[in-house]
């Protein structure tokens, strides 16, 4: 179903067929919690293999991308949260960052980013360019950033845009950019993008997010107030958008202008 941007995002009744089946039922992923473990066994060992049976239960719970699984072993959660929620870093929950923000859960990340890598060739990935708003403390641009060739990530906290940019010094992503400012306008000097991820729901998508699509990218998001759903919109031409209303999730609500 074409998405009119004057009537908003209409809800499709039919999966479409580029859409990946359904996610197993919620009580099969409540038995997969992953617990990090407390080893004294050197700061690195324990971390990498609580982030290995992270993996371990993405990929239980229906994720299949090997790049995105890579990534998510890659990317050391722990190193973004508070050192008093480390050890719960690699649980699959959300976590608080700090000015009344949170991580998503690893579940939610993967399958995000899954979602919106399916419509790109493996061969094209290297050159794609993703817009992610909402960067919080960074841990999900560093995991896109080792599944595409550039990632930019706008955040409307100061506060946050500054941790994000402390957490990323140390692991001197070369293809990730952190740009200040309010993520409702995208980021129209580094357009269009291959991909964009939204981290925080609005009512609807915003028009210049729309717009910074080129033909045949995807965009996810959380909308929705009370009751929030991902939607997966993909851009058919430069005129048409369509779009498909997937799981229920909870996220941090997308505000407007900087703080
Ligand atoms: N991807 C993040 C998740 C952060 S939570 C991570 O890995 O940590 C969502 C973030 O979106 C918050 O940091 C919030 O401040 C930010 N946000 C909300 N509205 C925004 C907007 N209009 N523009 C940019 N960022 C926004």
């Amino acid at each position: 179903m074409p998405l009119d941007r004057q009537q908003g995002v209409p809800f499709m009744s039919r999966r479409p067929a580029w859409l990946p089946p359904p996610r197993p039922p919620e009580g099969a992923r409540a038995t997969q919690r992953v617990v990090a473990p407390q080893r004294p066994s050197g700061p690195g060992l324990a971390s990498d293999s609580a982030r290995a049976r992270m993996v371990e239960s993405l990929r239980r719970v229906g994720v299949r991308d090997a790049r995105v699984l890579d990534a998510m072993g890659q990317v050391p959660r722990h190193a973004f949260v508070d050192a008093a929620l480390a050890s719960r870093a690699y649980e699959d929950v959300a976590l608080p960052i700090g000015h009344g923000q949170t991580i998503s859960k690893p579940s939610t990340v993967a399958r995000m980013i899954e979602l919106v890598t399916q419509s790109l060739p493996e061969s094209r990935r290297a050159a794609a360019r993703v817009l992610e708003i909402g960067t919080g403390c960074g841990y999900q641009a560093a995991v896109l950033a080792r599944v595409f060739g550039q990632v930019v990530s706008v955040e409307r906290v100061r506060g946050l845009h500054e941790q994000a940019r402390n957490n990323l010094r140390t692991m001197r992503i070369a293809n990730l950019r952190l740009v200040f400012g309010d993520g409702h306008l995208g980021v129209a000097r580094a357009a269009p993008f291959d991909a964009i991820v939204m981290a925080a729901a609005g009512e609807a998508v915003p028009d210049a997010l729309l717009e910074q699509m080129s033909v045949g990218a995807r965009l996810i998001a959380p909308i929705g107030t009370t009751r929030q759903a991902l939607h997966l919109v993909e851009r058919l031409d430069r005129e048409r958008w369509q779009v498909a209303v997937l799981d229920a999730v909870r996220f941090v609500p997308l505000r407007t202008g900087t703080s």
